[in-house]
């Protein structure tokens, strides 16, 4: 065989090899259930979080208020006081990694929750998409356009985690500091990023 064939071989054989690793890698492990007397708990807790890549407390608090119980965080275990119905924990837990961790573009849960403009983004490793959190994957596409230091008349139609006003605009979410739910605002907008802005409030309308 040639040198060259073989490098070329080698090459392959490689790359199939890490490909095959990172598909491993982000297998997030199931849910492992429990009952001990009138607790129910998530065995293996800290390891689905340390997959993920988020925050403990973070899903820890989203999967608690889905059941209205009270729990705790212990030896890596999360302990519901109570008895959520068979098959529920499961469903939350498929929320959770749609709503916080998903790619909308390829599908891949290796991402990164990170902030930008007081917003709290996703930003995926394997695809580079970025989505803001609070922002809902039927995001209506239109033709209209915003641009940076122009302003707008907007409506602020929800809040996001930090309490600041959103507006969507076109494909562009806007996010507008000091403005209130149910305001209409005069916004000039600072600097746009992908599918998202950050606008000044200069006055309510
Ligand atoms: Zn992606």
């Amino acid at each position: 065989m040639e040198e060259r064939d073989y490098s070329e071989m080698l090459k392959k054989v490689k790359s199939s090899v890490q490909k095959r690793e990172e598909k491993k890698r982000f297998q997030i492990p199931k849910p492992e259930i429990i009952t001990e007397g009138k607790l129910t708990i998530i065995k293996n807790f800290k390891e689905i979080v340390d997959v993920i890549n988020r925050d403990e407390s973070h899903v820890y608090k989203f999967l608690i208020k889905q059941f209205g119980l009270s729990g705790d965080i212990s030896d890596g275990r999360l302990i519901f006081k109570g008895k959520p119905p068979e098959g529920s924990i499961e469903k939350a837990f498929q929320e959770y990694l749609r709503t916080y961790v998903q790619c909308y573009e390829c599908g891949n849960y290796d991402t990164e929750m990170i902030r930008e403009f007081r917003n709290e983004v996703i930003r995926c490793k394997a695809c580079g998409a970025e989505r803001p959190l609070h922002a809902h994957k039927e995001i209506k596409y239109s033709e209209e356009k915003i641009e940076e230091r122009k302003t707008y008349e907007l409506e602020v139609t929800d809040l996001n985690r930090d309490g600041d006003g959103i507006s969507i605009k076109g494909d562009i979410t806007v996010i507008i500091p000091g403005a209130k739910k149910g305001q209409k605002v005069t916004v000039r907008i600072d600097r746009i990023r992908k599918n998202y802005a950050l606008g000044i409030l200069v006055k309510k309308n």
